[in-house]
């Protein structure tokens, strides 16, 4: 943990956009301008006011690091029905000043993880550190063992930053984009149910490939036993992160 990590700067946020219904992307901004310093895969404690008390939540950073916006971080939050900090961060309004401390947590991948294939499965927001780590595979470019996106959410309308992944899977063939849905519509011609009903068969025809799941506990246990008992992979190439 670096010294910077530890102390509180105070972040402004610059722009928010609705990526779903429920879900709402922020941009911000350190006010003094110092570079928020950070791997792929990290997340950042910040202090939204409830009832004009900070609270402390994670979330986790949405994009690879950038040096054109190296000042900036970018989180999406879902929004938890009657949750003070998801609620709050819904309603912040563009140049409002929040706390943050951070980037803390080992969700990353090391150089020789990277030489391996990678299936990478997320539910919900829990699919932002898996798209900072994706772009930041895709900057570094060129060739290189498969990487695999299995992504659950309700509906379509869920499915975040859908265009994004299709156009990278369009003109990357390392990348392949599996969107699963729990409650499609009758249009849907793509996978249904939820992401434990496919893992298992998708991650078997990747050979030696790490796991990276990031979502609900449920789910992302699950995954961890699927791997272990039924795929028997050795518990270091089982990454994952738990949002409750
Ligand atoms: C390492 C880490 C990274 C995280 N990254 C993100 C992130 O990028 N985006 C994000 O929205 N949340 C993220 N979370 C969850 C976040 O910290 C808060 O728990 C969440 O915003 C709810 O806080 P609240 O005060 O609104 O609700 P609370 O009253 O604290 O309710 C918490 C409950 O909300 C549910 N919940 C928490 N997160 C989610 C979620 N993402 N989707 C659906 N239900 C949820 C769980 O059942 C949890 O028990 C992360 C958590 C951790 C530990």
């Amino acid at each position: 943990m670096t010294e910077a990590s530890r102390s509180r700067r105070t972040l402004v946020l610059v722009d928010a956009r609705a990526l779903s219904p429920r879900v709402r992307s922020l941009e911000l901004r350190t006010r003094d301008g110092s570079p928020v310093v950070y791997e792929a895969g990290q997340w950042v404690n910040l202090y939204p006011l409830h009832e004009g008390t900070p609270i402390r939540r994670s979330y986790s950073i949405a994009r690879a690091p950038d040096p054109a916006v190296a000042d900036r971080i970018e989180i999406a939050v879902t929004r938890v029905l009657g949750g003070p900090a998801s609620e709050a961060l819904h309603a912040l309004p563009i140049g409002a000043e929040i706390e943050m401390d951070g980037p803390f947590g080992v969700f990353t991948r090391t150089e020789a993880q990277r030489a391996a294939p990678a299936i990478f499965v997320g539910t919900g927001t829990g699919v932002t550190p898996l798209r900072a780590m994706i772009q930041d595979e895709a900057r570094r470019g060129g060739d290189g063992p498969p990487l695999v996106l299995l992504f659950g959410c309700r509906t379509e309308d869920d499915l975040l930053y859908r265009a994004e992944w299709e156009a990278l899977a369009a003109r990357w063939p390392r990348f392949r984009f599996i969107p699963t849905l729990s409650r499609p519509s009758e249009s849907w011609t793509g996978l249904r149910g939820h992401v434990t009903v496919w893992y298992e068969p998708i991650a078997a025809e990747l050979a030696g490939a790490h796991v990276y799941a990031a979502g609900l506990s449920r789910m992302v246990d699950e995954i961890r036993r699927i791997s272990k008992e039924r795929l028997g992979w050795d518990r270091k190439r089982i990454h994952t992160e738990r949002y409750d």
